[in-house]
Protein backbone atom coordinates (compact mmCIF):
# COMPACT_ATOMS: atom_id res chain seq x y z
CA UNK A 1 0.00 0.00 0.00
CA UNK A 2 2.65 2.62 0.67
CA UNK A 3 4.53 1.68 -2.40
CA UNK A 4 1.50 2.33 -4.38
CA UNK A 5 0.87 5.56 -2.51
CA UNK A 6 4.46 6.87 -3.00
CA UNK A 7 4.49 6.10 -6.61
CA UNK A 8 1.17 8.40 -6.66
CA UNK A 9 2.39 10.77 -4.80
CA UNK A 10 5.94 11.21 -7.18
CA UNK A 11 3.71 11.14 -10.47
CA UNK A 12 1.87 14.02 -9.06
CA UNK A 13 4.57 15.35 -7.78
CA UNK A 14 5.40 15.25 -11.38
CA UNK A 15 2.09 16.34 -13.04
CA UNK A 16 2.67 19.50 -10.30
CA UNK A 17 5.96 20.45 -11.91
CA UNK A 18 5.35 20.09 -15.27
CA UNK A 19 1.65 22.12 -15.03
CA UNK A 20 3.53 24.65 -13.37
CA UNK A 21 6.11 24.95 -15.55
CA UNK A 22 4.05 24.93 -18.64
CA UNK A 23 2.67 28.25 -17.19
CA UNK A 24 5.80 29.70 -16.22
CA UNK A 25 5.29 29.19 -12.63
CA UNK A 26 7.42 28.22 -9.66
CA UNK A 27 6.08 24.83 -8.56
CA UNK A 28 7.38 25.66 -4.79
CA UNK A 29 3.92 27.65 -4.27
CA UNK A 30 1.22 25.06 -4.75
CA UNK A 31 0.62 23.51 -1.81
CA UNK A 32 -0.55 20.39 -2.09
CA UNK A 33 -3.32 18.82 0.50
CA UNK A 34 -4.09 15.26 0.95
CA UNK A 35 -7.70 14.18 1.29
CA UNK A 36 -8.03 11.41 4.02
CA UNK A 37 -11.76 11.41 4.06
CA UNK A 38 -12.95 7.42 4.26
CA UNK A 39 -9.17 6.71 4.65
CA UNK A 40 -8.75 4.59 8.17
CA UNK A 41 -5.79 6.24 10.07
CA UNK A 42 -3.16 3.73 9.24
CA UNK A 43 -3.48 4.90 5.66
CA UNK A 44 -3.33 9.03 6.79
CA UNK A 45 -0.30 7.69 9.13
CA UNK A 46 1.36 6.46 5.47
CA UNK A 47 1.05 9.55 4.22
CA UNK A 48 2.32 11.18 7.01
CA UNK A 49 5.30 8.71 6.87
CA UNK A 50 5.74 10.16 3.42
CA UNK A 51 6.00 13.73 4.08
CA UNK A 52 2.91 14.80 3.67
CA UNK A 53 1.50 17.12 6.33
CA UNK A 54 -1.67 19.00 5.12
CA UNK A 55 -4.58 16.69 5.71
CA UNK A 56 -7.81 17.59 4.37
CA UNK A 57 -11.17 16.24 6.13
CA UNK A 58 -14.60 17.05 5.06
CA UNK A 59 -16.49 16.31 8.00
CA UNK A 60 -15.98 17.44 11.39
CA UNK A 61 -17.89 14.40 12.67
CA UNK A 62 -15.64 12.22 10.91
CA UNK A 63 -12.16 14.05 11.53
CA UNK A 64 -12.20 14.08 15.35
CA UNK A 65 -11.09 10.92 16.05
CA UNK A 66 -8.43 11.17 13.27
CA UNK A 67 -7.24 14.30 14.13
CA UNK A 68 -6.94 12.87 17.90
CA UNK A 69 -5.71 9.38 17.18
CA UNK A 70 -3.01 10.89 14.95
CA UNK A 71 -2.54 14.41 16.83
CA UNK A 72 -2.68 17.89 14.94
CA UNK A 73 1.79 18.42 16.17
CA UNK A 74 3.09 19.08 13.13
CA UNK A 75 0.29 18.83 10.70
CA UNK A 76 -2.18 21.16 9.54
CA UNK A 77 -5.64 19.63 8.99
CA UNK A 78 -7.99 21.42 6.05
CA UNK A 79 -11.37 21.73 6.54
CA UNK A 80 -12.97 21.68 3.35
CA UNK A 81 -16.51 20.42 3.40
CA UNK A 82 -20.02 22.38 4.96
CA UNK A 83 -19.10 23.57 7.94
CA UNK A 84 -22.60 22.91 10.07
CA UNK A 85 -22.60 25.47 12.87
CA UNK A 86 -22.85 22.72 16.05
CA UNK A 87 -19.72 21.66 14.55
CA UNK A 88 -18.12 25.10 15.35
CA UNK A 89 -17.38 24.41 18.61
CA UNK A 90 -14.84 21.59 17.62
CA UNK A 91 -12.89 23.68 15.02
CA UNK A 92 -10.36 25.63 17.80
CA UNK A 93 -7.17 23.72 18.45
CA UNK A 94 -8.01 21.37 15.95
CA UNK A 95 -8.11 23.04 12.54
CA UNK A 96 -5.30 24.90 11.00
CA UNK A 97 -7.64 26.29 8.08
CA UNK A 98 -11.29 26.56 7.15
CA UNK A 99 -11.70 26.25 3.31
CA UNK A 100 -15.58 26.62 3.41
CA UNK A 101 -16.83 29.63 4.44
CA UNK A 102 -20.42 29.84 2.61
CA UNK A 103 -22.24 32.44 4.31
CA UNK A 104 -22.02 35.57 6.38
CA UNK A 105 -24.05 34.27 9.54
CA UNK A 106 -21.68 31.19 9.46
CA UNK A 107 -18.60 33.60 9.55
CA UNK A 108 -19.79 35.40 12.08
CA UNK A 109 -20.67 32.55 14.81
CA UNK A 110 -17.49 30.95 13.94
CA UNK A 111 -15.81 34.13 14.89
CA UNK A 112 -17.96 34.39 17.75
CA UNK A 113 -16.87 31.10 18.93
CA UNK A 114 -13.24 31.48 18.37
CA UNK A 115 -10.67 32.65 20.80
CA UNK A 116 -7.93 32.50 18.78
CA UNK A 117 -6.97 33.75 15.05
CA UNK A 118 -7.92 30.91 12.44
CA UNK A 119 -6.95 31.20 8.43
CA UNK A 120 -10.03 30.86 6.56
CA UNK A 121 -11.19 30.24 2.49
CA UNK A 122 -14.88 31.26 1.89
CA UNK A 123 -16.20 28.61 -0.53
CA UNK A 124 -17.47 29.87 -4.09
CA UNK A 125 -20.11 27.97 -6.16
CA UNK A 126 -18.61 29.68 -8.69
CA UNK A 127 -20.73 27.01 -11.50
CA UNK A 128 -23.54 28.03 -9.73
CA UNK A 129 -24.87 24.27 -9.05
CA UNK A 130 -28.25 24.03 -7.27
CA UNK A 131 -27.30 21.26 -5.51
CA UNK A 132 -23.25 22.56 -4.45
CA UNK A 133 -22.50 24.69 -1.01
CA UNK A 134 -20.52 27.55 -1.51
CA UNK A 135 -21.34 31.38 -1.61
CA UNK A 136 -22.72 32.34 -5.02
CA UNK A 137 -20.39 34.57 -6.38
CA UNK A 138 -23.38 37.33 -6.13
CA UNK A 139 -23.08 37.13 -2.53
CA UNK A 140 -19.23 37.07 -2.44
CA UNK A 141 -18.69 41.00 -1.34
CA UNK A 142 -20.74 40.49 1.46
CA UNK A 143 -19.22 37.15 3.09
CA UNK A 144 -15.97 38.59 2.14
CA UNK A 145 -16.82 41.81 4.20
CA UNK A 146 -17.98 40.39 7.27
CA UNK A 147 -14.87 37.57 7.34
CA UNK A 148 -12.78 40.55 6.90
CA UNK A 149 -13.91 42.19 9.76
CA UNK A 150 -14.16 39.40 11.83
CA UNK A 151 -12.22 39.49 15.07
CA UNK A 152 -10.34 35.95 14.72
CA UNK A 153 -10.80 34.84 10.98
CA UNK A 154 -8.28 35.66 8.48
CA UNK A 155 -9.11 35.44 5.11
CA UNK A 156 -6.56 33.83 2.75
CA UNK A 157 -8.27 33.26 -0.59
CA UNK A 158 -11.10 30.98 -2.04
CA UNK A 159 -11.81 27.58 -2.45
CA UNK A 160 -14.22 26.28 -5.22
CA UNK A 161 -14.79 22.83 -6.13
CA UNK A 162 -15.16 22.71 -10.14
CA UNK A 163 -18.63 20.83 -11.05
CA UNK A 164 -17.71 17.12 -12.55
CA UNK A 165 -17.07 16.91 -16.03
CA UNK A 166 -15.77 14.73 -18.80
CA UNK A 167 -13.29 16.54 -20.25
CA UNK A 168 -11.10 18.54 -17.44
CA UNK A 169 -10.41 21.56 -20.17
CA UNK A 170 -14.20 22.21 -19.21
CA UNK A 171 -13.70 23.58 -16.35
CA UNK A 172 -10.65 25.55 -17.10
CA UNK A 173 -13.45 28.85 -16.92
CA UNK A 174 -14.35 28.12 -13.65
CA UNK A 175 -10.89 28.11 -12.49
CA UNK A 176 -10.63 31.49 -14.36
CA UNK A 177 -13.57 32.83 -12.87
CA UNK A 178 -12.24 31.82 -9.18
CA UNK A 179 -8.98 34.17 -9.77
CA UNK A 180 -11.13 36.75 -10.96
CA UNK A 181 -13.46 37.07 -8.07
CA UNK A 182 -10.02 36.62 -5.87
CA UNK A 183 -8.57 39.61 -7.75
CA UNK A 184 -11.64 41.63 -7.74
CA UNK A 185 -12.44 40.85 -3.48
CA UNK A 186 -8.70 41.48 -3.13
CA UNK A 187 -9.01 45.03 -4.32
CA UNK A 188 -12.53 45.71 -2.96
CA UNK A 189 -11.01 45.11 1.00
CA UNK A 190 -7.69 46.04 0.37
CA UNK A 191 -5.93 42.96 1.29
CA UNK A 192 -3.71 40.35 -0.71
CA UNK A 193 -5.41 36.93 -0.72
CA UNK A 194 -2.98 34.78 -2.05
CA UNK A 195 -4.91 31.62 -1.71
CA UNK A 196 -6.50 29.90 -4.35
CA UNK A 197 -7.94 26.18 -3.72
CA UNK A 198 -8.92 24.40 -6.75
CA UNK A 199 -7.99 21.53 -8.23
CA UNK A 200 -9.18 17.46 -7.36
CA UNK A 201 -7.97 14.25 -8.81
CA UNK A 202 -9.41 14.87 -12.17
CA UNK A 203 -8.51 18.68 -12.66
CA UNK A 204 -5.58 19.74 -10.90
CA UNK A 205 -3.38 20.00 -13.74
CA UNK A 206 -5.34 22.38 -15.76
CA UNK A 207 -6.36 23.77 -11.89
CA UNK A 208 -2.26 24.78 -11.78
CA UNK A 209 -2.27 26.66 -15.22
CA UNK A 210 -4.75 28.59 -14.20
CA UNK A 211 -3.15 29.58 -10.53
CA UNK A 212 -4.10 27.02 -7.84
CA UNK A 213 -1.88 27.53 -4.88
CA UNK A 214 -3.41 24.65 -3.25
CA UNK A 215 -4.69 21.15 -4.52
CA UNK A 216 -7.07 19.01 -2.70
CA UNK A 217 -5.80 15.63 -3.89
CA UNK A 218 -7.80 12.34 -2.91
CA UNK A 219 -8.22 9.34 -5.46
CA UNK A 220 -5.01 10.69 -7.12
CA UNK A 221 -2.93 9.81 -3.99
CA UNK A 222 -4.69 6.78 -2.08
CA UNK A 223 -6.62 5.55 -4.85
CA UNK A 224 -10.48 5.21 -6.04
CA UNK A 225 -12.61 5.30 -2.51
C1 LIG B 1 -13.30 14.68 -1.69
C2 LIG B 1 -12.90 16.09 -1.89
C3 LIG B 1 -11.72 16.40 -2.57
C4 LIG B 1 -10.79 15.36 -3.17
O1 LIG B 1 -11.41 14.76 -4.26
P1 LIG B 1 -10.59 13.78 -5.26
O2 LIG B 1 -11.40 13.83 -6.49
O3 LIG B 1 -10.54 12.45 -4.59
O4 LIG B 1 -9.23 14.34 -5.44
C5 LIG B 1 -11.38 17.74 -2.71
N1 LIG B 1 -12.18 18.71 -2.22
C6 LIG B 1 -13.32 18.45 -1.57
C7 LIG B 1 -14.14 19.58 -1.05
C8 LIG B 1 -13.72 17.13 -1.38
O5 LIG B 1 -14.86 16.88 -0.74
Amino acid sequence: MTESLEANLRSVRQVITRSAERAGRDPGEVVLVAVTKTLPVERIREAIGLGLTQLGENRVQEALPKIEEVGPADLDWHLIGHLQTNKIKFIEGRFRMVQSIDGVGLAEALDHRLESPLDVLIEVNVAQEPQKTGTLPADLPAVARAVHGAQHLRLRGLMTVAPMVADPEQVRPVFRELVALRDTTSQQLGVPLPVLSMGMTDDYAIAIEEGATMLRLGRALFGPR
